[in-house]
């Protein structure tokens, strides 16, 4: 899925920004920069919140068909997709931008312009890869250019938070339109210098341990929910996390009970587990539901009578990869990059490409010298260990989801 077409290898990137063509779409984008920041602002301004982007994805779906591309249509899961066809008959590039926001349906959403600077929910994330998609389209016409390979412009659903890339999983899914394509390329977010090569993968639990409950006095004895969530919560801060790459894990909500004076009948927790690293993650998995049965044993075990039942709902799943470094479509990108007068900087992230990384090779990593990863010690920029060694990367803090 990472592998460039063959003309991303062998062009240099210095010979490209000295063709016609290309100088006519650069200038092109240029001179209609304030015909892209209508479109980014105008999308913006169409709520897509998570699980409901179909207002915004019919708005695309328009500014697609205008920017002159063919075969706009929504797929199965509402992704919205349109072919620039290409030179030869090959497999497509995609070009890729996410609909949907953080922000909740009652968000009000409108886009204030001060001189330079644009501020509103979401303008960035994801209203400058959307507005970019159509830019780039645009500008392609205008140095009449044809790529060899078609491209594949797409408008994602479910980037975001609970979407778990559930538009991007299926666009390069078996029965996607994206599911041979040579390479995928995610634009998320404004900025020109930031090539992610390393997704962040996570996995989310919700823990439930359910007892009968009762009377705090006359019912004393009963074994106690919320006494074995302690238990879990104890044992889950003293897990030992893999720190090549960085795994980290976080109770991040937590509840239960009705009085005061009742042993509860449940208790319920949230847990977020973070890794560059699959394997990692399925480990920590693992760890979380041994701790979940290990708590509840052991308070069944204490009280005089009760049974508790415990669950562990997956309610997160993010996929973690590695694009290589050397591979020719990080190198276009870090060459196009250089070609602007900016310096790439390779960082790790949360986005739609995850969907499209092959799987970072951990099997080889060195044991850890400490076994915790405090934050003293993680340093920034952090190293990764990928493909047979460490390679440095910005610190993933700019997108938190
Ligand atoms: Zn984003």
């Amino acid at each position: 899925m990472s592998t460039p077409p063959e003309t991303l290898r062998h062009r240099p990137v210095v010979r490209l920004m000295d063709d016609p063509r290309l100088a006519s779409a650069v200038a092109h984008a240029t001179a209609t920069d304030e015909a892209t920041l209508a479109d980014q602002i105008a999308v913006t301004e169409v709520a897509a919140p998570p699980f409901a982007e179909e207002a915004r994805a019919a708005v695309m779906s328009g500014l697609l068909l205008e920017a002159g591309l063919t075969e706009v249509h929504t797929d199965a899961v509402g992704n919205v997709l349109a072919l620039r066809p290409g030179a030869a008959d090959v497999t497509p590039v995609i070009l890729s931008a996410h609909l949907d926001t953080v922000f909740p349906p009652e968000t009000r959403i409108a886009v204030r312009r001060a001189g330079d600077l644009l501020e509103g929910p979401g303008i960035s994330d994801d209203g400058r890869g959307l507005a970019v998609l159509l830019a780039v389209a645009r500008a392609l016409d205008a140095g009449a250019i044809t790529t060899r390979a078609p491209i594949l412009f797409a408008a994602t659903v479910g980037e975001e938070g609970a979407g778990d890339l559930r538009g991007a999983r299926h666009l390069v899914g078996p029965s996607g339109a994206g599911r041979d394509a040579a390479a995928f390329i995610s634009i998320d977010g404004a900025g020109l210098d930031r090539v992610v090569v390393y997704g962040l993968g996570s996995r989310r639990f919700r823990l439930r341990i359910r007892g009968p409950g009762g009377h705090s006095w006359l019912d004393w004895g009963l074994a106690n929910p919320i006494h074995a969530l302690g238990r879990v919560v104890a044992s889950l801060v003293a897990l030992p996390l893999p720190r090549e790459p960085v795994t980290t894990l976080t109770v991040a909500r937590w509840g239960g009970g009705t009085s005061v004076n009742a042993i509860p009948q449940e208790a319920w927790a949230e847990v977020d587990c973070r890794s560059a690293c699959d394997e990692h993650l399925e480990r920590t998995e693992a760890a979380v539901r041994d701790a979940v049965g290990a708590a509840t044993a052991a308070e069944n075990a204490r009280a005089e009578r009760g049974a508790l039942e415990a669950e562990v709902e997956r309610i997160g799943l993010r996929p973690a990869g590695a694009t290589d470094p050397e591979a020719g479509l990080v190198r276009a990108a870090r060459l196009a990059t250089e070609a602007v007068g900016v310096d790439p900087v390779l960082s790790l992230s949360s986005t739609d490409a995850n969907a499209a990384m092959p799987a970072m090779l951990c099997t080889t990593i060195p044991p850890a010298k400490s076994s915790t990863p405090s934050l003293a010690s993680r340093p920034p920029p952090q190293t990764i260990w990928t493909n047979g060694k460490y390679t440095k990367v910005s610190h993933p803090t700019r997108k938190i989801r």
